[in-house]
């Protein structure tokens, strides 16, 4: 290790890791100075039913760098996640959401909106966390059942006990929970069986195999059936073409979110998209 060998170690990198680690400190300093700047930016891709009705909304997070343009999420959760900085991220992704479900509620169109918020486990781990998912819902005055947390599997993994504990106090304020990327992770069935979910959410990994992969629609069944036995909604992602959403609709899957129904979008042109639909 560098520090304990008590020199200089970066000079001893290669030139590409180098650039890689200065890479990333730049977007660190950066997505420091993008919270601030009020360059994150809310996107929403619609979510819907069997009855092809529009039932909510997934809030996906964009940096709109002013040189760069649009930088997704994929490139930029990581390194918040390592530095922390998605803990005051994440909470103005929170405090957004709860704004927006306010508006939402006030309006025919969008009143029953259900938006789900991805949450990251170092959101989940703050002491903090509860607290401030009950100030944001008392200050808002909305729905606590309006808003719903994406976790992933990777976040139960260490610690069960303290997860089911911090979940089951927000579940009491009366927020609902979905299990993203379901099926990608390595969670144990009695895990899942204890978390208080509300909802799975079929990675779209499975989703874009259905039609050709015999194992990708044999872990769809599979998780369909969990989920009816659990009692617990479902949910597929990636849906991109209508003979996708026919086969999960013919293997139970009654809600779906994907390019089909329509892609992330500024709040502008989704509240377009739901006028249309
Ligand atoms: P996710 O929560 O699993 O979100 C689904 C991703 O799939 C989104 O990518 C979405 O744009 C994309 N997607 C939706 N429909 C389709 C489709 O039909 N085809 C394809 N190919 N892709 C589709 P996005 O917006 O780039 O977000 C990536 C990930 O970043 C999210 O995955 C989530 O894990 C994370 N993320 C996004 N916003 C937040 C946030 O506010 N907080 C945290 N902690 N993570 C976030
Ligand atoms: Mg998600
Ligand atoms: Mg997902
Ligand atoms: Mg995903």
């Amino acid at each position: 290790q560098a520090k304990s060998a008590g020199r200089n170690a970066v000079r001893f990198y290669d030139p590409l890791t180098r650039a890689v680690l200065n890479a990333r400190n730049q977007l660190e300093q950066g997505l420091h100075l993008a919270l601030a700047r009020q360059q994150l930016q809310l996107y929403y891709q619609v979510q819907v039913n069997q009855d092809h009705q529009s039932i909510g909304a997934e809030a996906l997070l964009r940096w709109i760098h002013p040189e760069m343009g649009v930088i997704s999420p994929l490139q930029f959760i990581p390194v918040a996640e390592e530095s922390g900085l998605i803990v005051p991220i994440g909470y103005w992704v929170l405090q957004t959401a709860c704004a927006q479900l306010k508006q939402w509620e006030s309006n025919a169109l969008t009143r029953d909106l259900v938006l789900s918020v991805n949450v990251s486990v170092r959101q989940l781990r703050e002491t903090m966390f509860v607290w401030q998912v009950k100030e944001l819902l008392e200050q808002s005055g909305i729905n606590p059942a309006h808003l719903k947390l994406e976790i992933t599997e990777s976040m139960i993994a260490d610690n069960v006990d303290s997860t089911i504990s911090t979940m089951s106090q927000l579940k009491s304020l009366g927020v609902k929970f979905s299990m993203d990327d379901f099926g990608t992770g390595y969670s144990s069935l009695s895990n899942i069986k204890r978390l208080p979910l509300d909802q799975l959410k079929i990675d779209q990994s499975f989703v874009r195999g259905i039609l050709h992969d015999e194992f990708d629609r044999a872990i769809v069944r599979t998780i369909i059936a969990m989920a009816s036995s659990l009692d617990l909604d479902i949910i597929a992602e990636g849906v991109e073409v209508e003979e996708q959403r026919h086969l999960l609709a013919r293997k139970g899957c009654t809600n779906y979110q994907g390019y089909l129904f329509g892609k992330p979008l500024p709040l502008a042109e989704f509240e377009q998209l739901l006028r249309a639909r």
